[in-house]
């Protein structure tokens, strides 16, 4: 089955961009909805972070405290890469199992963290997502609610643009809705032709 990763900063269109591509068939997997979904869900993981992190990781009812993992990682550049570390092995493993149940031509897995997390080793290929800083600052104000300012400490921390572009095989720019459509059309119909050529 062939993989294929979609990533982008913070409001530059990913899930968007995702959701075209689940409209044309195709089989998605949200790695953060996972990653939470397993946090919650799977017995060795949780076993883990309890044990780098202390039982309270979890509430007597068994859910898992956010909070007080957050504070826990919260500028402790140690603490989340032991977190990061105990999370993305579980993640990349459920994605491996979920993509060799699928049965269409390729897969999607989308990831904000898609090169941080070295989850670009479990795809074929790559695509980026991009837009213009203030668009997405703009976007991701009004979707969430929060200030320009803590969007741009978001965006500060992730990966720029001029990297994303080197690293990743092909590139979407979403400024309008509109043309977005196209591109993953063009996109969709270049992966399915790919799935099917012979592997080098
Ligand atoms: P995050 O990393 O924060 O999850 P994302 O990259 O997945 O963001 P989306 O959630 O797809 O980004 O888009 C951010 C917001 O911008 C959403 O509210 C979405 O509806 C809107 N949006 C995305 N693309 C466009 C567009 N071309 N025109 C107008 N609005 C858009």
């Amino acid at each position: 089955m062939m993989k294929v990763g979609i990533t982008g900063g913070i409001g530059s269109g990913k899930s968007t961009v995702c959701r075209l591509f689940a409209a044309r068939g195709v089989a998605v997997y949200d790695s953060d909805t996972e990653a939470r979904r397993l946090m919650q869900e799977d017995a060795g993981l949780r076993a883990r972070i309890a044990d780098r992190f202390g039982a309270e990781a979890y509430r007597r009812d068994g859910t898992l405290d956010r909070k007080y993992l957050a504070g826990r990682v919260f500028g402790d550049p140690a603490a989340l890469s032991a977190l990061n570390g105990l999370v993305h092995p579980a993640v990349i493993a459920d994605f491996e199992a979920w993509a060799a149940r699928q049965t269409g031509d390729y897969v999607v897995l989308e990831s904000a963290i898609l090169f941080e997390a070295g989850l670009e080793r479990h795809v074929d290929r790559t695509v980026a997502v991009l837009a213009p800083l203030e668009l997405r600052v703009e976007r991701t104000c009004r979707r969430d609610g929060c200030t320009p300012e803590e969007v741009r400490r978001r965006i500060a921390a992730q990966l720029d643009d001029d990297t994303l572009c080197a690293r990743a095989d092909c590139t979407i720019v979403n400024i309008r809705e509109s043309e977005l459509a196209p591109a993953v059309e063009e996109l969709d119909r270049r992966f399915r032709y790919e799935a099917h050529m012979p592997r080098a």
